[in-house]
């Protein structure tokens, strides 16, 4: 055997933590201290790189991007770290000599989930990528004692629990509390002599808790820096000697609220007075330290724009506008117009989504009461931009007594960019057509990517190790290399290690999480997995409904050719949301009804296994065949998941919509199951009286899908959990369910052909996977840097 030269090292290095660190000897250690002793191991190599990636920014006085962000959906932190820091054989040797599975060390980590779903994954992919691209960046965000809810399932219905990754250690984390700003709120504001003063009424202390991102290569690392709520006071001592203690801690209690959890609404605004107070603590505290830190690198600010370039992503952060011309005005005494450019050569935005419901507004009332001060300047900035373009009214910010911050973010930003090609124009014709008319230059198109450091070569060693083997290591730091696998498709020796790959990852997705289901999976059924938040219109709906169609189309000829297939769903709905959370129910009613099918057992499977998060996608997307992407066209503003399966070789069944339509640009389009209407097509269709109806009369394998649903086929018997569903699909159906059905169920057949031939499948596997390099987060992050922000690597 051969011994890594670093593995003896490292070794050492875990024993001296195991002891050190854990306290612990050999003999009395559990997993949870071994993993604790290789972490701070892996630490240690980490600081380095992060120190020197601060001095070289230092010392050049270069460009830093700052990525403000509500959520950051990190998942695991050690086995990606071992990989980019080409750890990973040294780690296996050296695990193997104290014994110790490496599997179970780093599933023994909780995924931080400080986030909801796409946007949130964006935000940690997007961290990678600036640390492997060398980029100085800091990433803000908020340190949640508990991110996204866990699921349980209970007869078949989503149950949320509460999630506590930090109720252990949490070993990648640096505290800083020299780090510490107050923040205010409420209280009321006074003019003084020719300026203004904010007294806020209250106050809560904003303390930075770090994480260093370490790139590919390990040689550089960037922070991420979270924002821990504290209070200003930590106990009242005269109620507590008065002996009343719990009253004492309550102002502890209170400040601590605003970092105590992630809101799990996706999507749909949350209209509360804590999420609007979680946005400006994140904010301001990321500005203050922003100003900080450049003031002290720079001193002058009129500089600021050429230093500082700061990213929201979304509308979550979008107080950064008035705020950054508040800290301007009345704490460094610039006037309003300089104040204004230099916010807006400084901010940009980037839009996620064209559904009405997400686009968040705070009443003026709200935003009066809980930042006074904001809501002049929010009046000012309107009044002004009024002012300056001849605007009509309907265009403001402020209209109906309702602060809009998608209108206040695209005002205050330098620009303003969609996530793929399709939702850029639509941004540009829809939410903001007024805006962009008057604006014409500033919306820009940066069609998200995913890193391929985590989605491919941790997710799938046994695809990246034959990448490697075909044509070398190249393709982690440029994806586009993959290109190079490209002639290799047509070779059977090629195409036989792609399938051997995909098969040893289903066969293990079959033996470990669907085998803990109960299920036995056949990993030469084709593989059909739809992972992603549960929202009406990426219509897992669908889906359950072109399953239940089948399974009656099998169970009517049980001798049949089929080619047999499961499902896989994966997902969470948000808790309030009543529709995604009926769906949920169905898709298990029907899991049960049809895995106890003796008939059509082999034919047709379905699976949902519950808490969908990073870890669980890092195990079903490798062992995907097919890759569902089946949202309502126009509606998904780009999708990332839909890349990660691209990536890892699974074919896409999908609508022209999002990202899908450059995925499949890219892949081409016959190695690519298209269905369906057009985002134009499915306007018209939208308003239309009577599409659902008339859609429905038009396919009886739909209408017979319903029926079994709505006699309660799949319910013991009773269908009343599914009528408002079922009514809404019959006579509303705004996400064009039943429009999209014909040619839904046509496309899945058309998968069922092509699965047949083996070699054409893996052939075509083959070229998405060769074709999917410019979905890698690397490509956005460079579009970023020289369209939005200006600018560059620096040199290590
Ligand atoms: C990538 C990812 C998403 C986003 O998936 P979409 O299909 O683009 O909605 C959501 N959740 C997790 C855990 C992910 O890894």
């Amino acid at each position: 055997m051969t011994r890594h030269p670093f593995s003896q090292d490292l070794r050492d290095r875990i024993l001296y933590h195991l002891t050190r660190t854990q306290g612990r000897e050999p003999e009395a250690a559990t997993i949870f201290d071994w993993r604790l002793a290789v972490s701070h191991t892996v630490r240690d190599l980490m600081v380095d790189p992060w120190m020197t990636a601060l001095r070289h920014t230092r010392e050049q006085g270069a460009k830093r991007v700052y990525y403000l962000s509500m959520e950051f959906l990190i998942g695991r932190t050690l086995g990606d770290a071992v990989i980019n820091m080409r750890l990973n054989e040294a780690m296996d040797e050296a695990l193997g000599q104290l014994g110790l599975d490496k599997r179970e060390i780093l599933e023994d980590e909780p995924d931080a989930a400080l986030g909801n779903g796409g946007l949130g994954r964006l935000a940690a992919c997007f961290m990678e990528s600036l640390s492997s691209l060398q980029c100085p960046a800091v990433g803000y965000g908020i340190r949640y004692e508990h991110g996204l809810f866990r699921q349980r399932f209970e007869a078949g219905q989503q149950v949320e629990t509460p999630e506590d990754w930090l109720n252990q250690p949490h070993p990648w984390e640096f505290t800083r509390i020299d780090y510490s700003y107050t923040i205010g709120f409420k209280g009321h504001v006074e003019e003084v002599d020719g300026g203004v003063e904010w007294h806020p009424g209250e106050s809560v202390i904003a303390r930075a808790y770090d994480m260093p991102v370490i790139g590919w290569n390990g040689e550089w690392a960037n922070t991420l820096r979270l924002w821990g709520a504290h209070p200003t006071t930590l106990l009242d001592l005269q109620r507590f000697n008065a002996g009343d203690h719990a009253a004492a801690a309550e102002p502890e209690a209170l400040a601590r609220t605003l970092s105590r959890v992630l809101y799990p609404d996706d999507t749909t605004e949350a209209g509360k007075e804590l999420r609007l107070k979680q946005e400006y603590f994140l904010t301001a505290a990321a500005l203050q330290d922003i100003l900080r830190r450049f003031l002290s690198e720079h001193g002058d600010l009129r500089l600021l724009p050429g230093k500082v370039a700061i990213q929201l992503n979304d509308t979550h952060p979008a107080i950064a506008g008035p705020e950054l011309m508040r800290l301007l005005m009345d704490e460094h005494g610039l006037g309003f117009e300089e104040a204004r450019d230099l916010a807006r050569g400084t901010l940009n935005y980037t839009n996620h989504t064209l559904l009405p419901e997400a686009l968040e507004t705070w009443s003026t009332w709200l935003m009066g009461r809980v930042l006074p001060r904001h809501m002049q300047i929010i009046e000012m900035i309107d009044a002004d931009h009024r002012a300056a373009t001849g605007r009509p009214d309907h265009v403001g910010i402020v209209r109906n007594d309702q602060v809009h911050m998608g209108e206040l973010a695209f005002i205050m930003a330098g620009k303003v960019n969609g996530v793929s090609a399709l939702h850029t124009d639509l941004v540009r014709s829809t939410v903001f057509a007024d805006l962009h008319r008057l604006h014409p230059d500033r919306i820009v198109n940066q069609t998200n990517g995913v890193t391929p450091r985590r989605w491919l070569r941790m997710a799938n060693p046994a695809l990246a190790g034959l990448i490697d083997e075909t044509i070398g290591t190249g393709w982690t730091a440029d994806l586009d290399r993959l290109s190079g696998l490209e002639p290799h498709a047509d070779d059977p020796a090629f195409r036989e290690g792609l399938r051997a790959a995909k098969r040893r990852n289903k066969q293990w997705l079959a033996d470990h999480p669907l085998g803990d289901l109960g299920l036995k999976a056949d990993p030469d059924a084709i593989f059909d997995v739809q992972v992603k938040r549960i929202h009406e219109y990426k219509r897992q709906l669908l889906n359950i409904l072109e399953a239940i169609a089948l399974w009656r189309r099998i169970h009517d000829d049980p001798n049949g050719d089929w080619v047999p297939r499961v499902k896989i769903f994966g997902g969470k709905a948000a808790p309030g949301y009543w529709l995604a959370k009926t769906v949920i129910r169905l898709i298990n009613d029907v899991a049960a009804t049809i895995n106890n099918d003796p008939m059509t057992g082999k034919f047709l499977q379905i699976a949902y296994p519950p808490n969908y998060n990073v870890s669980m996608a890092e195990m079903l997307i490798p062992a995907a065949d097919l890759s569902e992407q089946i949202s309502t066209a126009g509606k998904e503003a780009s999708g990332t998941g839909n890349m990660k399966f691209t990536m890892n070789g699974a074919l896409t069944i999908g609508t022209l919509d999002g990202a899908n339509v450059e995925i499949r640009e890219h892949v081409g389009a016959e190695n690519f199951f298209l269905f369906g209407l057009t985002a134009e097509e499915a306007a018209a269709e939208t308003a239309r009286p009577g599409h659902a109806r008339a859609a429905i009369e038009a396919s009886e394998d739909l209408r017979a899908a319903l029926q079994m649903v709505a006699e309660g086929r799949f319910s013991g018997g009773q269908g009343d959990p599914y009528f408002a569903l079922l009514d809404r699909t019959w006579n509303d159906d705004p996400f064009l369910v039943a429009s999209d059905f014909g040619a839904y169920f046509a496309a899945q057949r058309r998968v069922d052909a092509a699965y047949r031939d083996q070699a054409e499948w893996d052939r075509m596997a083959a070229l998405n996977i060769a074709r999917s390099g410019y979905f890698s987060s690397d490509r956005t992050i460079r579009g970023y840097m020289a369209d939005i922000w200006r600018a560059g690597p620096v040199g290590g």
